[in-house]
């Protein structure tokens, strides 16, 4: 696994600058000047460029960010939907389960890292529209009241999902599927390891309720690139706190 995850770093170097979304001219500008100079040789002095990606220049209000950042206080319009949506080629629950077609690209990748490892993964669920999670909150209030629904499903427009960038994931054998004991399976630990290698970070971690404002939930992961994904898994914290936008 170490020489699986250098590879990884060092892809995740080379990606440095390309992947970051900003809409400051200058800095942009000044990104390009310097990948056009960079070899491939020198690409490796980036590495502690990409420790310094300073978080204003990630963009967590524009919808189609690969950062942006969506919760109870930031909400996606109604009539949001990614463009760019694919059907991930993976095992899925469903025939459809689109995402963003980079997420959906780093999901391939790591849904075939983790069969090497023995692991059998299946999308349980990507993009849902705005109608569709209004559908399915309606349905958790119905049964459980408003309150504890909030907890663990998003009312609309604040769901990550219609985002396209974020996945919620279990294995074939639908074990511990959309449950907490999912952390405990062999996927579950899997994924909270590696997720980050691809991309991804467990979006609402345990003992964080206060913070995301929903309960521990070890399945359902968020696309924010490489960069980002490794800094905030080393950081051990949530986007919120990590990017400080908690309000
Ligand atoms: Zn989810």
């Amino acid at each position: 696994m170490k020489k699986f995850l250098l590879i990884l770093l060092s892809i995740m170097l080379i990606g440095c600058g390309t992947k970051t979304e900003s809409h400051d001219e200058s800095k942009e500008d000044i990104n390009k000047e310097e990948e056009s100079e960079m070899s491939e040789t020198t690409q490796v002095v980036d590495e502690e460029k990409s420790e310094e990606i300073p978080a204003e220049i990630l963009d967590f209000e524009d919808f189609n960010s690969i950062h942006v950042i969506i919760n109870k206080k930031h909400e996606l319009p109604e009539d949001y939907e990614p463009e760019d949506l694919v059907e991930p080629e993976v095992k899925k629950i469903r025939e459809s389960c689109p995402m963003r077609e980079e997420a959906a690209q780093a999901l391939k990748e790591m849904f075939e890292a983790a069969a090497k490892d023995g692991l059998d993964l299946m999308l349980v669920s990507g993009y849902r529209s705005y109608s569709y999670q209004k559908g399915l909150f309606d349905n958790y209030v119905a049964r459980d009241g408003e309150e504890a629904a909030n907890r663990y499903s998003a009312r609309p427009g604040q769901s990550e999902h219609q985002t396209g960038l974020a996945a919620d994931l279990g294995t074939s054998d639908q074990a511990c599927l959309l449950m907490g004991c999912f952390k405990d399976t062999e996927a579950g630990k899997w994924l909270a390891e590696n997720s980050y290698l691809f991309g991804f970070v467990l979006r609402y971690p345990e003992e964080k309720e206060e913070v995301t404002g929903y309960i521990y939930e070890p399945w359902h992961f968020r696309y924010i690139g490489l960069e980002q994904a490794y800094l905030v898994h080393e950081s051990g914290l949530t986007l919120e706190e990590y990017y400080d936008y908690m309000d």
